[in-house]
């Protein structure tokens, strides 16, 4: 087969195929699908992934690859699958769907080298290449003309490897280590032997008779103050051997995590953890929902069900929310699993998520923990996925491909024949709905494995505070619990919810948030044109001056910055130490661990900040949470909100109380009436579920219907208006099943971005199976606008970021 079948890296829709390349001939017994090349497309060369070969074209004149970049190939056949898949259930570019599933390294066209792993004899060609150095730069293989299939056999054989040169604090390399090669009393007989003018060489002889243990090279060097000849000659001897060994940049030090083995199950563990072991064994694939409170032994399940797949020969992947990503989460991981483990986040430099990426590819790890992209590690043996915390948003990607890490879990699940498992405290609505039909297997957690009750919730009515005079953030509860915890010595949380800064506007005097008559929606602020707008209908109303439900004028504006807060509680509590954790104080690297150590070493007494505190934290002396404003996201203009409010104030509940100490919980709102806040205080999701269910139901939302967002931005308003009201009208003329519904246009909730103005419309629907193939199709009709006249369409198929 001499024809490669490329998607180029060229992102535009045009150029959205493969293209048919001639292999020259010094590399056709060495490309394979899944290799990355360098093709000349047009008057440039471009990187490309190769998706298949062929012996025929239908073009005559074919232009050859220009170069190969790599000798093993970086996308699996499954992960090619997949990466086409994505494309088309995401509506994106190949090139950008294969670009999501690969660390950045691999974009980029970085330089690369081949290290010699062994003093294994190689084929000549490969030794004069070498001519006695351990690394090669890669342009003199290329330009010397060795067949790259000797290399490639190399690779195989262990002796040669090849990797990228990333710029990064501590660069990956193989780190030389000495050890004797023979038994300690043949090296004692050598040291008799060797003349006493060989100094050196004895004392180093000298050393391994006493520890014969490996040593680094450099180490050893610098010990005994000789150079690399003395060793040389001891090697050549064959009394001394060099051992290379990959030094990775291990951003956490294996040997630090305490070893735990696994916990005798309680029943209702067994009960949900024995189908998936079931489907492990069979091979079978199924996906589980396992429905647990906060602390009743979910990450336990998790951890045995991977020791069976690890048993079994094959390998785990498990998603936790990014946030969730912290030392805490992964000690579980790696103290169970020691150095299989890997841990994907975004934190890590550009190298080190490399060399955790190639832990895997080269199959040195069997489990991966990490954040969204880390279901497309590249296993080939795949035994379960996990996603913790599965209701979680940041699970969908904001950006081209704008792919759920859930649905690339099942698909990969059901291609390698496996569970899949979903877990949460509070499952999202959709996914409860599909277990409640039977589509997933759904098992539930009730109790915690201690035995405690779920910490009590005291709702506290800020309106009442309001009438008995007190205009603060803190209500008089929360203050006097706030001084009696810290005179007890013990630590508090205050969650702040800041998303919702100033954006609806709510009556301080009786609660009341000015919503639209369509929607059932709370309306959002326009400062510009001082309006209110609906966002999924266009409704629009002026900002009222007086409340339309009583009548007061303390109607404003609702949402509050971290910082403020921070000053008003010092100001409070003058005696209270805080440590304030949001976007600002966690922006740099490591400032979030150092946060949680300072709190967790009682360095203060209140740790205040946005969501993410609100995830995986378990701290021993935290006997208080307080929720300051329960009711901010309850009135975000995202028919999610109520689901939303419910999760957080499940999960920050869940913080207190996790141990000895007894726990409570203080949620402060303005609408304490409404079934969120109530229910999450009763930890009743069930009833909780159907009330939202109902709602979903009569407003036509998921899980009822899908939704499809397009989104057109432009510099120019009337191109923006005009260009939605033509994809909308086109819509409508492809739409086929009764029921579907196309709202829109209307501006998009921030309006104008960086200068350009954003409109949108949305598809609501049952049934469409040709939806895709008409956005796809409709879109395609401003190719030309796209390209000459910077207009962007974006297509979400399964919006989450509504606001
Ligand atoms: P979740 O993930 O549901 O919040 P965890 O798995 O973190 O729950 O478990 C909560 C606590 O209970 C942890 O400290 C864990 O070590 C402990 N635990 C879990 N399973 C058991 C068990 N079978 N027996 C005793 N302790 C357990
Ligand atoms: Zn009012
Ligand atoms: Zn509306």
């Amino acid at each position: 087969m001499t024809i490669a079948n490329v998607i180029v890296d060229v992102p535009a829709s045009s150029i959205n195929q493969t293209f048919d390349y001639r292999i020259p001939e010094r590399f056709q017994d060495v490309l394979e699908p899944g290799m990355r090349v360098i093709v000349p497309f047009g008057p440039r060369r471009v990187m490309g992934y190769v998706m298949g070969k062929a012996s025929t074209s239908d073009y005559d004149k074919l232009k050859e690859i220009a170069d190969v970049l790599d000798l093993v190939p970086v996308l699996t056949d499954e992960l090619i699958d997949l990466g086409k898949w994505l494309a088309e259930k995401t509506l994106s570019l190949y090139i950008i769907a294969f670009q999501a599933m690969l660390p950045q390294v691999l974009k980029a066209n970085y330089k690369k080298e081949l290290e010699r792993l062994s003093e294994a004899p190689l084929p000549d060609q490969l030794e004069t290449l070498f001519a006695g150095r351990d690394f090669v730069p890669y342009e003199e293989l290329e330009s010397a003309g060795i067949h790259y299939h000797q290399v490639q056999k190399a690779i195989q054989d262990g002796d040669v490897s090849v990797h990228y040169l990333v710029k990064s604090k501590v660069t990956k390399r193989h780190v030389t280590y000495i050890k004797p090669s023979r038994d300690i009393h043949l090296l004692e007989e050598a040291y008799q032997d060797l003349s006493n003018r060989a100094k050196k060489q004895k004392e180093l002889l000298a050393h391994f008779i006493e520890q014969p243990e490996e040593i680094a090279l450099n180490t050893l060097l610098k010990h005994f103050g000789t150079t690399r000849s003395t060793v040389n000659a001891l090697v050549e001897k064959q009394l001394l051997e060099i051992v290379k060994k990959e030094q990775y940049r291990n951003p956490y030090n294996d040997a630090a995590f305490e070893q735990t083995t696994a916990l005798e199950l309680t029943e209702q563990q067994e009960q949900s953890i024995e189908p998936i072991r079931q489907d492990i064994r069979m091979d079978h694939h199924d996906v589980f929902l396992i429905h647990g409170v906060t602390g009743s032994g979910k990450t336990e399940i998790y951890l045995q069900a991977i020791q069976d797949v690890i048993a079994k020969g094959q390998e785990a992947i498990v998603l936790v929310p990014e946030i969730s990503l912290t030392p805490q989460m992964v000690r579980r991981f790696k103290g169970r699993f020691g150095s299989s483990v890997a841990v994907m986040h975004s934190a890590l430099s550009n190298g080190e998520k490399y060399d955790e990426w190639r832990r895997i590819h080269q199959k040195e790890v069997q489990v991966v923990v990490g954040a969204r992209s880390a279901v497309f590690a590249p296993f080939e043996n795949l035994g379960i996925i996990i996603i913790d915390e599965e209701h979680e948003n940041s699970y969908k990607q904001e950006d081209q491909p704008r792919y759920h890490a859930r649905d690339v879990a099942i698909q990969r699940g059901k291609t390698h024949h496996c569970p899949v498992v979903l877990g949460s405290a509070t499952p999202a609505l959709e996914s409860y709905a599909r277990a409640q039909k039977g589509v997933y297997q759904l098992a539930s957690l009730t109790k915690r494995t201690n035995d405690k009750a779920m910490p009590h919730v005291d709702i506290v009515d800020m309106r009442s505070e309001l009438h008995a005079g007190n205009r603060s953030m803190f209500s008089r509860d929360l203050k006097n619990k706030l001084e009696q915890c810290i005179n007890r010595g013990e630590q508090a949380v205050l969650l702040l919810n800041r998303r919702g800064y100033s954006t609806f506007v709510m009556c301080r005097e009786c609660g009341h948030v000015n919503e639209c008559p369509h929607c059932d929606i709370a309306l959002t602020f326009h400062k510009n044109s001082n309006q209110l707008k609906c966002h999924y209908c266009s409704y629009e109303e002026l900002v009222p001056t007086r409340c339309p439900s009583c009548n007061s004028d303390l109607i404003r504006f609702f949402g509050t910055g971290t910082q403020r807060i921070e000053e008003a509680l010092t100001q409070l509590i003058p005696q209270a130490r805080v440590l304030r954790m949001d976007v600002d104080t966690t922006r740099r690297k490591g400032a979030h661990e150092k946060l949680l150590n300072q709190f967790a070493n009682k360095e203060a007494d209140i740790l205040l900040g946005t969501q993410m505190i609100a995830k995986g934290l378990d701290f021993e002396n935290v006997t208080l949470v307080g929720v300051l404003t329960a009711d901010s996201m309850l009135h975000l203009p995202d028919f999610r909100s109520a689901e939303k409010t419910f999760q957080l104030l499940t999960q920050v509940s869940g913080r207190a109380g996790r141990h000895d100490l007894p726990g409570e919980v203080i949620v402060q709102t303005y609408t304490p009436e409404h079934y969120s806040i109530e229910l999450a205080s009763q930890y009743d999701y069930l009833q909780f579920y159907q009330n939202e269910m109902q709602m979903r139901k009569k407003f036509q939302y998921p899980p009822y219907v899908f939704l499809a967002l397009i989104t057109v931005s432009h510099q120019n308003h009337a191109t923006v208006v005009q260009t939605t009201q033509k994809i909308v009208k086109g819509l409508w003329s492809h739409v086929q099943e009764e029921g579907t519904v196309i709202l829109g246009p209307t501006p998009s909730p921030i309006t104008r971005v960086k200068d350009r103005y954003r409109y949108q419309c949305m598809v609501k629907y049952k049934q469409e199976p040709n939806l895709r193939a008409s956005i796809h199709q409709i879109i395609r009709q401003f190719d030309d606008q796209v390209r000459k006249d910077d207009l962007q369409i974006t297509v979400d198929m399964q919006p989450y970021q509504l606001i």
